[in-house]
């Protein structure tokens, strides 16, 4: 088995559960007490977020790099960064070490065009929405046209994510407008929705939704357990 090297903390209610897929998908594949091989790097958030939001993202990717480091070192044979937002920075991870990165814009995709969708929206940091390092990967990688919320739509889903979902509060009041928010991206075309965000599973999930949904969190841990049992 190959160890999964994990930058987490980002934040660490999403890690949570990266960590508990992981190794329940591994025992799901193995059986009996069989659990991940894996290490976790995991950050302070507070500092990462006030990074981000000062858009100082040479620091933020300094950070990412350290951590990266810090995994090959400790003898992670590959690396997921457990967050979508910071994918924006998966190119200089990728260059500063020699493990390869498991991206989580593409084990999504891969299950959206294998779904048959073509045009499916987007829930996610407004950092994720609005550039182009992710919808512009799925687009150009497995020809998907991205949907996402107005601005306004866009703000809520961003500020519940960092004034609730990754301080650990999951409420009702946020569900219901998420599934608003969600209906409209549906009105307007989206076949299926991404939950790109990976604290977002949390508070919705397919129960919620008529059309097929997507949770990065999930999608991204089944294929770190394919990778850390894939032969050769
Ligand atoms: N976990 C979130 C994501 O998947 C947001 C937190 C962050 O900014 O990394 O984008």
């Amino acid at each position: 088995m190959k160890t999964i090297g994990m930058i987490g903390g980002m934040s660490w209610e999403s890690s949570a559960e990266y960590y508990r897929l992981i190794n329940r998908g591994v025992r799901a594949r193995l059986g009996g007490l069989h659990s991940a091989q894996s290490l976790m790097y995991s950050v302070d958030f507070a500092e990462i977020e006030a990074l981000q939001h000062a858009g100082d993202w040479a620091s933020a990717a300094d950070r990412m790099i350290d951590a990266a480091r810090r995994l090959q070192a400790g003898g992670a044979d590959f690396l997921v960064i457990c967050t979508n937002t910071m994918h924006k920075l998966a190119d200089p991870v990728e260059a500063a070490v020699p493990i390869p990165l498991l991206h989580i814009a593409d084990a999504t995709g891969v299950r959206v065009r294998d779904a048959g969708l073509t045009r499916v929206g987007l829930l996610a940091t407004r950092f994720t929405m609005e550039e182009s390092f992710y919808s512009g990967r799925l687009g150009d990688r497995f020809g998907l046209e991205v949907v996402v919320p107005d601005a306004d739509g866009r703000a809520v889903v961003h500020d519940v994510i960092y004034s609730e979902l990754c301080a650990g509060i999951v409420n009702e009041r946020s569900r219901t407008r998420y599934c608003e928010i969600g209906r409209t991206l549906i009105e307007r075309g989206a076949q299926g929705l991404i939950l790109g965000c990976t604290e977002i599973g949390l508070l919705v999930d397919q129960s919620h939704f008529e059309v097929p949904v997507f949770d990065t969190t999930r999608i991204h841990a089944e294929a770190a357990v394919e990778a850390a049992l894939a032969t050769g």
